[in-house]
């Protein structure tokens, strides 16, 4: 390994992106034996762990639970966190090529695919990551306004993040108070109107992308009915021959508990969660620049030549009356300065996490994991092989010497002249102490800082 990744010269690596495809790939680069290795790990934000902090709903703590092993990973010699330092701007590629042998990229998928339909920029029409990011305190987000005074609020898309934005609407607040929800957004929730919300699948029940648990919870909510039409939840012949062609548990599960929720009476919940499928929006209706209703079309399936149940358009159409739209139909990747991006896929090229220029050829020192490396898919666990795959191809790399060669090692003293309010792994310790004590005194996992002036504040230092 031409003298690197020894006590006397370690290989240094620059983890861009703290949450799980970050700290999968310090945990894998823990597992090599005779490889000494010194990680550095920055986000722009003062807290780490990225979705598993801002994503992860605040009722699924349990998901939230892996921070324990990242907690454990930063303990690892070598290894610092820099927080609240930018990529692009307290810190540049060629910055980082002075001090590192290699870098990897873990900055996930920040933003959400649009739906390309007219109306898309009416007040009321908001992206679900919008949504998900504000009632989870990350501070980027905390100003947002969302009007809940509205009666009814459709969903766009059947995944487990338009199952969390209906879950965190539907459930009533005393549902919501113990869990560390951003206190504003308890606020706001506990002066909701919304009584009516829609979730709206393109294909059928078979095709939904949501997993059995989530479909389920959705049948045992405090005050607020589930309800699919029988029609809807009818498989049609595509879709029966299609699951009889590949068996799938999770597929029928799902199929069994929308069957379940078609039959099921209404009782006298307040609120009501109406599961549409084979509908697609073709439009959102304004008056006075605010959404006030939504057009769909009614879809039928059919087989691609790939085999793929997809969604062909009808002649029939309904318009929905609704005053907030999500949209929530995947997440996307954002350009990193300086670093191969491909547009349409919103993912780094890379090929098997070796960043590539547009031509194929590997770029030296660059490398990529998680969302930003495959595309927004998956569940936490699933990064944990994706940044198997990466570290291995670093290693391999570093053992043939295809490295960058970097000159002085103190970084930190750049850093905190272009960031004096840098933030270490015992700086989040502190924050997060405070924030967990604070959650105690309410019976809640932690009351969360959702201003960075804020966490500052407590700092010790
Ligand atoms: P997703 O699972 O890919 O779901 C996207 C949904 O949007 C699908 O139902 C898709 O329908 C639909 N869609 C896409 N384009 C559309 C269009 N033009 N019109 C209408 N519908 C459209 O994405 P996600 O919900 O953002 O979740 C991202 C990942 O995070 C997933 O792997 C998810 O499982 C994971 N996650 C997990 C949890 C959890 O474990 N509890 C929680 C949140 C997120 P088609 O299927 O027809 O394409």
């Amino acid at each position: 390994m031409a003298g690197i990744g020894t006590e006397e010269n370690p290989l240094r690596v620059a983890i861009i992106g703290s949450g799980p495809a970050g700290f999968y790939t310090v945990s894998n680069f823990m597992k090599q034996k005779d490889l000494v290795v010194r990680m550095d790990m920055y986000d722009r934000l003062p807290t780490p762990f990225g979705l598993v902090r801002a994503g992860v709903a605040p009722d699924h703590q349990k998901d939230k639970s892996v921070t324990r092993a990242y907690d454990k990973s930063a303990q690892t010699p070598g290894f610092r966190f820099f927080g609240n330092i930018e990529y692009g701007k307290h810190i540049s590629l060629e910055d980082l090529q002075q001090y590192y042998h290699q870098v990897i990229f873990t900055t996930g998928a920040q933003v959400d695919r649009n739906l390309d339909i007219p109306g898309e920029d009416l007040a009321g029409s908001h992206s679900a990551t919008e949504f998900v990011a504000w009632y989870n305190g990350h501070p980027d987000f905390a100003d947002l306004e969302f009007d809940l005074s509205v009666d009814s609020v459709a969903i766009v898309g059947m995944g487990n993040v338009a199952m969390d934005v209906a879950r965190i609407l539907s459930k009533t607040p005393e549902e919501l108070a113990d869990t560390d929800i951003a206190d504003y957004a308890l606020e706001a929730l506990r002066h909701s109107k919304v009584r009516n919300i829609y979730l709206l699948g393109r294909r059928g029940p078979a095709q939904a992308a949501f997993t059995p648990p989530e479909i389920k919870e959705m049948g045992e909510l405090a005050d607020c009915d589930v309800c699919v039409l029988p029609d809807e939840a009818k498989l049609d012949a595509v879709s029966l021959a299609d699951m009889e062609a590949n068996p799938d548990k999770n597929v029928e599960k799902n199929v069994g508990y929308i069957t379940e929720y078609a039959a099921r009476p209404r009782s006298n919940k307040k609120k009501l969660l109406t599961v549409r499928f084979l509908v697609s929006p073709t439009e959102l209706v304004g008056a006075d620049g605010r959404v006030k209703a939504i057009r769909l079309v009614k879809n039928e399936p059919y087989l691609d030549d790939r085999g793929t149940v997809r969604p062909r358009a009808t002649d029939v159409t309904e318009e929905l009356p609704v005053g907030i739209v999500f949209r929530s139909v995947g997440y996307r990747g954002v350009a990193l300065p300086g670093i191969p991006f491909h547009e349409s896929w919103g993912t780094i090229e890379n090929d098997r996490g070796r960043v590539q220029s547009s031509d194929g050829e590997q770029v030296t020192g660059l490398y990529t994991a998680g969302w930003i490396k495959r595309g927004p898919t998956g569940v936490i666990g699933t990064n944990k092989t994706c940044a198997q795959e990466t570290v291995q191809c670093m290693v391999e790399d570093a053992a043939q010497g295809k490295l960058w060669s970097p000159g002085s090692d103190d970084i930190e003293s750049l850093l905190r002249k272009r960031q004096p309010d840098l933030i270490s792994y015992a700086d989040w310790q502190e924050i997060d102490r405070v924030e967990v004590t604070k959650g105690e005194a309410e019976g809640r996992p932690r009351v969360k800082f959702t201003r960075v002036k804020d966490m500052l504040a407590v700092l010790s230092r």
